[in-house]
């Protein structure tokens, strides 16, 4: 029983790994956007909120995603088994996840960091798209014409998300130097801390991330 942290730019494959973590160990995948996009869809109180936020250019504050982590980490039934993608991206986030961690008894096992170069992390955004129905992420440029047209869901459920173009992503990228790079500063001392080459393969990266977990 664990909580894992991945960790890593925009693109770097994030979603991708813990989606296999996730089934393979039987844990609850924690993303952040895709919480953020859900509260948006559902139209929650807070979703509109976020709406109005996001519209005008802006992020989440860290008051909205303290709120939605919060309720992911008091739920019992995801207790201990939490795979945290795409989060913190703050030190203020960081700090504040160890104490909701910490008051609910609950730690952080190990944090993985998938490095990669920007010129890879831009192309596999270009290409990213994602099933409405079974949110498996495939890609345009690295997977092969029969992986995307025959998917099993039907290939028009592949969707592209709108800020996965060009000029987001080299916003997104300055974003993620800018204030997560001091979060891995922060982590990289700690001894559960992984860095992975995030420019491997999948399943090389996913059977040495499963490597260390079984330890
Ligand atoms: P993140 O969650 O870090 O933003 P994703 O998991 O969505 O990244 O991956 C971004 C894109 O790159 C997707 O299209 C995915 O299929 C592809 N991808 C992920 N990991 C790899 C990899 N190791 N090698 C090649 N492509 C990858």
């Amino acid at each position: 029983k664990v909580n894992l942290i991945i960790f890593g730019p925009p693109g770097a494959g994030k979603g991708t790994q813990a989606k296999f973590i996730v089934k393979k160990f039987n844990l609850f995948q924690l993303s952040m956007g895709d919480l953020l996009r859900d509260e948006v869809k559902n139209k929650t109180e807070l979703g509109n909120k976020i709406d109005n936020l996001i519209s005008k250019g802006n992020f989440a504050n860290d008051e909205i995603v303290n709120q939605l982590l919060e309720k992911i980490i008091t739920n019992q039934s995801y207790k201990n088994n939490i795979v945290f993608d795409g989060y913190p991206r703050t030190i203020s986030q960081a700090k504040n996840l160890e104490k909701i961690l910490s008051n609910e008894n609950q730690s952080i096992h190990s944090i993985f960091f998938l490095n990669v170069p920007r010129e890879i992390v831009e192309k596999r955004i270009m290409g990213r798209m994602t099933c409405e129905k079974c949110n498996i992420t495939l890609n345009e440029f690295f997977n092969n014409e029969d992986e995307i047209n025959n998917h099993k869901c039907g290939s028009e459920y592949l969707k592209k998300r709108e800020d996965d173009n060009e000029k987001t992503i080299i916003k997104r990228y300055d974003e993620y130097m800018k204030k997560t790079k001091p979060v891995l500063d922060y982590y990289s001392s700690s001894n559960n801390f992984y860095e992975i080459d995030g420019g491997l393969k999948i399943d090389v990266i996913t059977s040495k991330i499963d490597q260390i977990l079984r330890v």
